[in-house]
C-alpha cells in the first residue's frame, strides 16, 4: 500500500492550494480527483473577485491553477475516493479507491459539494433523463436551444447568462417571489431579451413532449391556483442549492471526525465546510491554512 504524509480528497481550488503549499514545504502529497481538475469553477462564466486576476472565466483560472500544480509536480490521481477509514492502531488514514488503497498520517477533505435534487427528479420519465443536468459545463457547445433553469440564486443566473451568450432561449424558474442572486447578475439578466424569468411558480409535472426526437420536455406549472405549461424544452438545469460531499467517510470515521480535527489530523477545506461563503479565494485560503497547520504540528512533534 502506498503511503504519503498527506492525502487530499478533491482537486478543486481548496485541494490544489493545500497541495501546492505542502509540496513547497517538502511533504509528500497525493491528491485524488474523481472528475476533472478544477472542481466547480469549470461552470463559472466570469470570475471578478479573485485578487489580481480580473475578468477570467472559470476555465481560464483553472488553466492557471493547473500550470501551478504542474510546476510543483503535484501527484493527482484521477480516481474517486470511495472510502476513508481512520485506523487507530496504525494512526493512519486508509483511503480506498475502486482499484487501490493508500495511507497517510494527515487527511485534508476538499471534496466540495453535490447539487441538491428537486422532488421532480424522482419521477422524471426515463427518456428525459439525458436532458436534465445540475451544472452548465456539459452544455458548453449548446446553440439555439430552449433551456429551462430551475433555481433563483447566483448559480442559476450565472448559468442563464452563460447559455444566452450562445443564442439559446433561456427561462429561469423559481418558486419564490424574490431572487436570491447578486444585483449585478439580476441587472444583466433583465437586460437580455433572450432570458425570461418565471417567479413564484411550482412545477407539478414533467412529461416528454409527444412525438419529439431528440426528446423534449413539457412542464406543468402552478401559480395562484392557475395552471400553465412550458413546452418543447430541450435542456433543463436544476440549480436549487448544494450540500457538502463527505459520503466517503466510513461510519466509524464520520463518528469521530471532531476528535480527529481537534488532534489536527483531519482538516476540512473549501465549500465542503458547508458555510454560506462559498468562494474560490476562501477555498484557497482554507487549503493553505490546513497545510500550515500540518507543518506546525509536525514541527512541534520533532
Ligand atoms: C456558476 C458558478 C459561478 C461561480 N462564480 C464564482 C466567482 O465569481 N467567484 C468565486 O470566488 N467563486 C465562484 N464560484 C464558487 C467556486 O467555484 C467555489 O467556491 C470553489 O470551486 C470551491 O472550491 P472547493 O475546492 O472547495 O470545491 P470544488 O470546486 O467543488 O472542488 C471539489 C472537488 O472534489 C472532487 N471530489 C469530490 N468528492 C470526491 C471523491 N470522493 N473522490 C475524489 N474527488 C472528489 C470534485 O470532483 C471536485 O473536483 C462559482 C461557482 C459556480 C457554480
Amino acid at each position: 500500500m502506498s503511503e504519503s504524509n498527506v492525502i487530499i480528497v478533491g482537486a478543486g481550488p481548496a485541494g490544489m492550494s493545500a497541495a501546492i503549499q505542502l509540496t513547497r514545504m517538502g511533504y509528500s502529497v497525493i491528491v485524488f480527483e474523481k472528475a476533472v481538475i478544477g472542481g466547480l469553477l469549470k461552470n463559472a462564466r466570469q470570475i471578478d473577485n479573485y485578487l489580481g486576476l480580473r475578468a477570467q472565466s472559470g476555465k481560464q483560472l483553472i488553466d492557471k491553477f493547473k500550470e501551478h500544480l504542474e510546476h510543483y509536480q503535484v501527484l493527482v490521481i484521477r480516481e474517486k475516493v470511495s472510502l476513508v477509514n481512520y485506523e487507530e492502531t496504525e494512526a493512519r488514514f486508509i483511503v480506498q479507491t475502486p482499484t487501490q488503497q493508500f495511507k497517510s498520517k494527515y487527511l485534508i477533505i476538499a471534496s466540495g459539494t453535490n447539487a441538491l435534487s428537486h422532488d421532480l427528479e424522482k419521477q422524471i420519465p426515463k427518456e428525459l433523463r439525458g436532458i436534465v443536468h445540475h451544472e452548465v459545463h456539459p452544455l458548453s457547445q449548446l446553440r439555439n436551444e430552449k433551456v429551462l433553469i430551475i433555481g433563483g440564486g447566483d448559480a442559476a443566473f450565472d448559468y442563464a447568462l452563460n447559455l444566452s451568450e450562445n443564442q439559446n432561449d433561456v427561462t429561469i424558474l423559481h418558486n419564490t417571489t424574490q431572487q436570491r442572486c447578486l444585483a449585478e447578475f439580476k441587472n444583466q439578466v433583465l437586460a437580455r431579451p433572450e432570458i425570461s424569468i418565471l417567479a413564484d411558480y411550482e412545477i407539478s409535472d414533467m412529461q416528454a413532449t409527444p412525438e419529439t426526437m431528440p426528446p423534449e420536455a413539457t412542464l406543468v406549472l402552478q401559480k395562484d391556483g392557475g395552471t400553465t405549461t412550458l413546452e418543447n424544452i430541450n435542456q433543463i438545469i436544476i440549480a436549487i442549492g448544494r450540500i457538502p460531499e463527505k459520503s466517503f467517510l466510513s461510519p466509524d470515521t464520520a463518528s469521530k471526525w471532531e476528535k480527529l480535527e481537534k488532534n489536527k489530523l483531519l482538516f476540512w477545506a473549501g465549500d465542503v465546510k458547508g458555510g454560506r461563503n462559498r468562494q474560490t479565494a476562501i477555498a484557497c485560503g482554507d487549503g493553505i491554512k490546513a497545510a500550515l497547520e500540518i507543518d506546525r504540528k509536525e514541527s512541534e512533534n520533532n
